[in-house]
């Protein structure tokens, strides 16, 4: 008998759920990609339609245009974390040490070097009328609102000099406040060939360019079953698609294969987005689209969309007990008043403007805080890609390279990644074990951040709970 995997596709929100980024280009839609209906046949199969499953299709065609790439999506394209996330964009040289420490240092700097380029490659499409996203590379901010946080970038900094680099600048308070029009962060670098681009507009317009390079895409096409088998045979409640390769780029729903969730956790964040206030913003001083972010562990990112909403998130690291994801990862009340505190916290003289949108998102985790690409235990036709970790805009377009090389067997610089089959990643504990651990570091976290943001010290028991905490809990988006 054959191996059957089964996946839990995602509870899809309503459209009033969705984020602000969809909702706000739902009239973009220039195309709705059908259903599958019936059967079919593909070289390639990728189940699901974010970031990762299309710039890996895209990738995949650029090595190969004679394959057949058939991407199966849920939703729309976008309908997860791709389509709700912060717009943060910037590089990896922020994780040198964390990449090193799973490949090398000369992989490393590679890796941060390929999620640089690929923000150049995001400039060219969007320059080029390609993808419209508007991208606006006004710097990443990574700053500290607190002593906690003070010189969080220090390592990054000494690794980036050590490697004869230099994408960050040390700002100083003035710069900081005249640049966000907040006094909540006091000390920071930017990364000036970063900053902020609109998720929905990236999603929507990155769809049609990859309809044109001739991948095919089926919409609100969940699939539920994976038979193993050469071809595999992927079953969607409408028809069954043969496939030569399968990668799962699921996402935080990945952990519906029970080998898949021993590697990783998924944990929620949580973004709001303000009325318009073009003028307001002004006044404050905060004109361009600057991607900002504190280095608290419940982080806090936002950025001034062209139109003068505040887009706002925060890490609320909630977990979820046997990473069953459902509707309260769509929008959930509970974190909305913890963001908008946050929010009047580092904006007090915007605290009584509306708050039009929330919404949440998944985040796949893995503990090492970097990807792994890989193949399913004796299925050297199904891949997978986890550990995105809260972020990607630049990393997936570089990393989608690994990928494709890694399904293509190809022998090349990227598919010798040491990200691809990494021998030394833990396994987390089983449920309930795992699911009350992660509760108890959680509250410890929560407490600890609400004292450390006040410039007060934890107690001991809750530093100790803290420091029982994978890596990765706490994100940059
Ligand atoms: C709130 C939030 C804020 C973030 N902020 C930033 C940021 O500012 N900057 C940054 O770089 N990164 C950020 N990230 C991270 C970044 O968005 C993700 O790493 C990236 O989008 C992951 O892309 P993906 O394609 O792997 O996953 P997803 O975009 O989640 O795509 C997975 C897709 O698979 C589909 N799917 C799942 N199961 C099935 C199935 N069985 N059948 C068919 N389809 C299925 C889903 O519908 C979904 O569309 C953030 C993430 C979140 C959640």
């Amino acid at each position: 008998m054959s191996t059957e995997f089964h996946l839990r596709p995602p509870v899809l929100p309503g459209r009033q759920d969705e984020s602000y980024w969809l909702q706000s280009t739902a009239g973009l839609e220039t195309k709705q990609c059908p259903a599958l209906a019936g059967s079919a046949t593909a070289d390639l199969a990728i189940v699901g339609g974010g970031l990762t499953g299309l710039w890996t299709a895209l990738r995949v065609l650029e090595k190969d245009p004679s394959l057949n790439v058939v991407v199966l999506e849920a939703g729309t394209c976008g309908a997860g974390a791709s389509g709700r996330n912060g717009g943060q964009v910037h590089s990896w040289f922020e994780s040198l040490d964390r990449l090193a420490a799973v490949t090398d240092a000369d992989e490393a700097l590679r890796l941060a070097q390929a999620s640089a380029d690929a923000i150049n490659e995001l400039e060219a499409l969007q320059d080029s009328g390609e993808v419209d996203m508007d991208l606006r590379l006004d710097g990443w901010l990574w700053t500290a609102s607190s002593t906690a946080q003070e010189g969080a970038w220090q390592e990054a900094l000494n690794l980036c000099a050590a490697n004869g680099v230099s994408p960050y600048r040390v700002l100083d308070a003035e710069e900081i406040r005249q640049r966000t029009g907040s006094d909540a962060s006091y000390q920071g670098v930017v990364e000036d060939r970063a900053g902020s681009l609109h998720p929905g507009k990236l999603m929507r317009n990155l769809k049609m360019h990859a309809l044109r390079k001739g991948v095919t895409i089926y919409e609100n096409t969940p699939v539920t079953t994976i038979a193993a088998g050469r071809p595999a045979t992927l079953t969607t409640p409408g028809g069954s698609l043969s496939a030569g390769n399968v990668l799962l780029a699921t996402n935080a729903w990945a952990s519906s294969v029970p080998e898949l969730r021993q590697k990783m956790y998924v944990v929620d964040s949580q973004v709001i987005a303000t009325e318009p206030i073009p003028d307001r913003l002004d006044e404050l001083g905060w004109k361009s689209g600057e991607a900002v972010c504190d280095a608290q562990n419940q982080v806090l990112y936002y950025q001034r969309t062209p139109d003068g909403r505040v887009i706002f998130g925060r890490g609320s690291g909630g977990t979820i007990f046997g990473d069953r994801l459902g509707a309260t990862q769509n929008r959930h009340p509970r974190w909305v008043a913890d963001s908008v505190a946050e929010f009047r916290r580092v904006y007090p003289t915007l605290s009584d403007v509306r708050i039009d949108y929330d919404w949440l998102g998944a985040i796949d985790c893995v503990p090492a805080h970097v990807p792994i690409f890989g193949n399913l235990k004796g299925q050297d036709n199904l891949f997978y890609a986890i550990g995105w970790n809260g972020t990607g805009l630049a990393q997936i377009p570089a990393c989608s390279r690994i990928i494709a090389s890694m399904i293509l067997k190809t022998d090349d610089v990227w598919g010798r990644s040491k990200l691809i089959n990494q021998q030394q990643a833990k396994s987390l504990p089983p449920e309930p074990v795992r699911f009350l651990g992660a509760h108890m570091v959680r509250a410890a976290l929560v407490r600890k951040n609400a004292l450390e943001i006040r410039n007060r010290r934890p107690d001991l028991m809750t530093r100790a709970l803290v420091a029982l905490m994978p890596k990765g809990t706490s994100e940059h988006d």
